[in-house]
């Protein structure tokens, strides 16, 4: 992408990226300039393939130029864009919050799935650790009636997941506050929850070895990691119980017998479901003891 004098078209600058990127490894690389261009264009990536001779202009050079080269770095798209899709909405996203994955889509299809027959109900709904505020902005666009809320211990991360429930025109009540001292947030512990749902950090350090580095090196470690996953599955069932709340949570399914047996002490039906990889994913209590 050297030369001044070269005219980019769509098409040389696909065929170019791509190259570039096989070369430093980036993990799809034809996809990813696919998006980064559709993105600079404001067109629908498969639209590229009806433009290809359209030349680029010096702006959209200047606006490319930068996100190619952060892509070379391995930094995903989502936060070169500043956006990501989770349900049927659009996020933004930046380095402060965890990017939503498929698997949260399906623990979101989970609840709305179980509670479809209390979907007019006054139901209410506690995110803990919220991050983007992927979660009860998704399930409040699709059963409106509810008392959607999330917490998370980092403001900054709060602070996107209000700016995701103003652009998707839901209104949800945010809060800053620490897992381990629920009880002392008058403005959680103090409300009756039917429903606490949660993705915590639940990779131990022991796994971060494995990680992608797309992942370790540009995801919040406060939104990836903890030094024990299951004293917060723990702490997020002992509060759930005391609420009489159903509970819904993503696991590590490296740990799932050990979360599984922590909130078998607490409720009386603790099943277990898998992602769409196979892997024990989820587990989903109902009624304490
Ligand atoms: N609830 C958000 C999500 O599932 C953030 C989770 C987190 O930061 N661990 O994407």
């Amino acid at each position: 992408m050297s030369s001044s004098k070269r005219v980019w078209t769509v098409l040389s600058m696909l065929e170019w990226a791509t190259g570039y990127f096989e070369e430093k490894n980036v993990h799809s690389p034809r996809m990813s300039i696919e998006w980064l261009l559709a993105d600079v264009l404001q067109v629908k990536r498969l639209d590229l393939y009806l433009q290809y001779d359209r030349p680029l202009s010096v702006e959209e050079l200047d606006k490319i130029r930068p996100m190619v080269k952060r892509r070379a770095s391995h930094e995903p798209l989502q936060y070169i864009t500043g956006y990501t899709d989770f349900m049927s909405a659009t996020f933004r996203v930046t380095p402060d919050v965890l990017i939503p994955r498929p698997e949260t889509e399906q623990l979101v299809e989970i609840v709305l799935e179980q509670f479809r027959d209390q979907s007019t109900a006054p139901v209410s709904l506690l995110d803990i650790g919220t991050g983007s505020g992927c979660i009860p902005v998704s399930i409040k666009k699709t059963y409106t009636e509810w008392y959607c809320a999330g917490m998370d211990i980092s403001a900054k991360a709060l602070q996107i997941a209000r700016e995701n429930a103003a652009a998707n025109e839901t209104k949800i009540d945010f809060f800053e506050a620490d897992l381990l001292n629920i009880q002392n947030h008058s403005d959680i512990s103090g409300r009756n929850w039917d429903i606490i749902i949660s993705n915590p950090p639940y990779i131990t350090n022991d796994e971060k070895d494995a990680l992608d580095p797309q992942v370790i090196d540009f995801e919040p470690a406060l939104a990836l990691f903890h030094d024990s996953p299951v004293i917060l599955y723990k702490k997020i069932a002992e509060f759930a119980a005391s609420q009489k709340a159903s509970l819904f949570l993503e696991i590590n399914n490296s740990l799932v017998q050990d979360i599984h047996d922590t909130i078998a002490s607490l409720y009386k039906t603790v099943n277990q479901a898998c992602d769409l990889d196979g892997n024990k994913r989820f587990i989903i209590a109902g009624k304490p003891v």
